[in-house]
C-alpha cells in the first residue's frame, strides 16, 4: 500500500528525520491561509498523488505569496496530474500540501528496498540527486552506493557513517546524515515498510540535511498490524477495480488487455497469463481466486472480471488439489446465472473430480466453451475473442 508524501513526511519525522515545515489544504484558500499562518516568503505548492515525477509534470509549484499559492492550486485541484509513474490515465489531486520552499545546496539519492537476494533490507544512495534511480543508473551508475543491512544487529553507526563518507557528506553534518540514515531504517522495519525513498534528501544553504520529497510503500499483508498506516489508505489513488479486489478479499491486478482471469493459485494465473500472451492473445488482469474457490467466491470474481469494459472473453483456469472440479463447476454455473456475462466464458478444469465437473458444466446448458489443456484453453480464449463476442453464439462443446 502506498501513502502521500505529507503522510510519508510525518511517519519519517516521527523517528528522527528532519522535513521543512509543511501543511496540508484541501482548498486553494485553505492552502494560502495555511501558508499564512507558516510565515515564511517562499512556498512550494506540491500535488499530493500516489506516484512521483510531479515536479516535470507540473504538479510542484513555487509561489511567493497568496494570489500565486492560489493560482498553484487553481491549477491542481480536481485535474488529473499525468507523471511517467501514474500511466496515461493520471491520477486525481485532492489534496495539496504547501511546505516552505528551502535553499538547495546538494541533492541526494536515498532509497530503502527489500533486496530478495540477500533477504535484507538494502540502502541504495546516490550523490546525483533529484534524478530518478533509473536514470541514475543508467547515466551514472558509479555515483550508487548500495549497503545492506545485518538485521540480527540493525544499522549500526560505522556502517551509516560509511554511507555518509561515500556520499562526501561534509564532516560537519555526518551525524545527521547518520541520523536520517537510521531513521528511516527504523520506520523501515518496524512499521513492515517495502520501499522508502527521499528523492531528493537535500543538504541546505543553512547546512541541514532535509528530507524534501519522501514516498513509502508498506506489505499490505501486514497492514493489521497497523493500524495507523492502513488509516493512511486513499482509494481514490487506487485503481477502483484493483480498490475492489482488496475490499472482497481477491488478489487482483488490472491489465490492459481483454481476456480476463479467473485462477486458483498466484503461479498458475501468472502461467495463464503467460500462455494467452504465447497464444496472441492480451490478459485483462492477473486474478487468484485462492486455494477455497466457493461458487461464492466465483460469482464475486467473475463480477470484478466483467467490471472492467475492456473484457472481452473470459478464461477459467482451476487446477483443484484441495479443491474440487465439481464444486468449481457449480460455482461457475451459478456465477453465471447471477452475473451478466455477455462474452465467451472458457474453462478448463483440471485435477480432483474433473469428470463429474464437466458433467456439471455439460449438463448446465449454458454456452461454456470447454478445453482440457492450459495451451488449448488459451488459444480458445483467443479465438472466441478475435472471432465473436457474443456468449450466446457460441457452440456448446461436446
Ligand atoms: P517529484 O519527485 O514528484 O517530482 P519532489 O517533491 O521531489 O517531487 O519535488 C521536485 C523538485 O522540487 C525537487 O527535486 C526539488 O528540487 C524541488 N522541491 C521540492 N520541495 C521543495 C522545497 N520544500 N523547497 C525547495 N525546493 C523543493
Ligand atoms: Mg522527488
Amino acid at each position: 500500500m502506498d501513502i502521500h508524501e505529507y503522510q510519508a513526511k510525518e511517519v519519517l519525522s516521527n523517528f528522527g528525520v528532519e522535513i521543512p515545515a509543511g501543511a496540508l489544504a484541501y482548498s486553494p484558500e485553505q492552502a494560502a491561509y495555511r501558508a499564512r499562518e507558516m510565515g515564511g516568503e517562499k512556498w512550494i505548492v506540491k500535488a499530493q498523488i500516489h506516484a512521483g515525477g510531479r515536479g516535470k509534470a507540473g504538479g510542484v509549484k513555487l509561489c511567493a505569496d497568496d494570489q500565486e499559492i492560489q493560482a498553484a492550486c487553481e491549477a491542481m485541484f480536481g485535474r488529473k496530474l499525468v507523471t511517467h509513474q501514474t500511466g496515461p490515465e493520471g491520477k486525481g489531486i485532492y489534496r495539496v500540501y504547501v511546505e516552505a520552499a528551502v535553499p538547495i545546496d546538494r541533492e541526494i539519492y536515498l532509497g530503502f528496498v527489500l533486496d530478495r537476494t540477500s533477504q535484507r533490507i538494502m540502502i541504495v544512495a546516490s550523490a546525483e540527486g533529484g534524478m530518478e534511480i533509473e536514470d541514475i543508473s543508467a547515466e551514472k551508475p558509479d555515483s550508487i552506493v548500495r549497503s545492506t543491512v545485518e538485521p540480527a544487529v540493525g544499522l549500526r553507526d560505522f556502517q551509516a557513517r560509511e554511507i555518509a563518507f561515500k556520499l562526501g557528506i561534509e564532516p560537519g553534518l555526518t551525524q545527521s546524515m547518520v541520523r536520517t540514515l537510521q531513521g528511516c531504517y527504523r520506520a523501515f522495519r518496524d512499521l513492515d515498510a517495502t520501499m522508502v525513498e527521499i528523492n531528493p534528501l537535500v543538504i541546505t544553504g543553512d547546512n541541514r540535511v532535509l528530507a524534501l520529497d519522501a514516498k513509502m510503500t508498506f506489505d499490505g499483508n501486514a497492514l493489521f498490524r497497523h493500524p495507523q498506516i492502513s488509516e493512511l489508505r486513499d482509494k481514490s489513488q487506487e485503481d477502483p477495480r484493483e480498490s475492489r479486489a482488496a475490499d472482497r478479499g481477491l488478489s487482483y491486478v488490472g491489465l490492459d488487455g481483454n481476456i480476463g482471469c479467473i485462477v486458483n493459485g498466484a503461479g498458475l494465473a501468472m502461467a495463464t497469463m503467460d500462455t494467452i500472451k504465447l497464444a496472441g492473445g492480451e490478459p485483462a488482469n492477473f486474478l487468484d481466486i485462492g486455494g477455497g474457490a466457493t461458487p461464492e467466491r466465483v460469482a464475486k470474481a467473475f463480477r470484478l472480471v466483467m467490471s472492467d469494459k475492456n473484457v472481452q472473453a473470459v478464461l477459467v483456469n482451476i487446477f483443484a488439489g484441495i479443491n474440487r472440479c465439481d464444486w468449481v463447476a457449480e460455482g461457475v454455473v451459478q456465477a453465471l446465472k447471477e452475473v451478466q456475462v455477455d462474452v465467451p466464458v472458457i474453462v478448463r478444469l483440471a485435477g480432483t473430480n474433473v469428470e463429474e465437473g464437466q458433467k456439471i458444466l455439460a449438463k448446465s446448458g449454458l454456452p461454456i466453451i470447454r478445453a482440457t489443456t492450459l495451451m488449448e484453453a488459451a488459444e480458445r480464449s483467443v479465438s472466441a475473442w478475435k472471432s465473436d463476442n457474443s456468449l450466446n453464439l457460441k457452440v456448446i462443446s461436446s
